[in-house]
């Protein structure tokens, strides 16, 4: 029987499909919490496509949770490294625990410089990412996949696959044999195709042509 200390949500969430969670949503959640004495964690591992989505700066989401985190690695395109901020007493504590699970890295300062670079170079530009996902999920429905173009609010596309009559793992590997790289998720017919710092507008055009094809989707209707 724990007892739930904290509340944490993720923005954009993963297995929804990079949707996110509104202003409106999270200060009702904001409002539970303090109603229950709970902390608000914000997995903000994409939260600057979050942001990007909602049209306000990523500030604007993290401010209203105590404990924010932010992946560097994703969408604004590091090697490797992620942020925490919070309160400074929280992140003395922090700090002091990153190093109990062996989070010490005495050359942490490379990683800080691509940080920095990325947050400098790759923001804005994740709007481009976003609308590249739009026009493949429009493409790849149009040509008969089973895809919603309106889930698509960020950077993921959501192919279901079993009115193929493939596997996730079957439609992957024929993908991928075609070129076109693409990932399970956690739910068994459906799979994430998403674009990022390295897809450009040809890429979505050749994968918009590729893929139908390699599933065998070509000339379907979608329902
Ligand atoms: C990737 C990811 C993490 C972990 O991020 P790191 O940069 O590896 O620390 C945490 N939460 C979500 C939702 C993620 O997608």
């Amino acid at each position: 029987m724990p007892r739930t200390r904290v509340v944490s949500i993720e923005n954009t969430h993963n297995s929804s499909g990079g949707r996110t969670w509104s202003l409106e949503q999270i200060d009702a959640i904001v409002e539970a919490c303090r109603e229950h004495d709970l902390r608000l964690h914000l997995d903000g591992a994409r939260l600057v496509n979050a942001a990007t989505a909602l049209g306000v700066p990523p500030a604007e989401i993290g401010r209203r949770a105590d404990v924010v985190t932010l992946c560097l690695s994703k969408g604004l395109g590091c090697p490797l490294g992620a942020l925490v901020a919070g309160s400074a007493e929280l992140m003395r504590q922090a700090r002091r625990g990153k190093h109990l699970f062996g989070g010490a890295m005495r050359q942490a300062g490379i990683v800080a410089a691509a940080g920095v670079y990325a947050l400098e170079h790759h923001v804005e530009r994740i709007a481009d990412d976003h609308a590249r996902a739009r026009r493949l999920a429009e493409g790849w429905a149009t040509a008969g996949l089973a895809v919603d173009p309106s889930q698509t609010e960020t950077n993921f596309v959501h192919i279901d696959v079993s009115p193929l009559g493939l596997t996730a793992n079957e439609a992957i590997a024929r993908a991928e044999a075609a070129g076109v790289g693409i990932s399970n998720t956690v739910h068994p017919a459906v799979l994430r195709a998403l674009t990022h710092l390295d897809i450009s507008d040809d890429d979505v055009e050749r994968a918009i042509e590729i893929v139908p094809d390699a599933l065998g989707a070509r000339g379907r209707v979608n329902a």
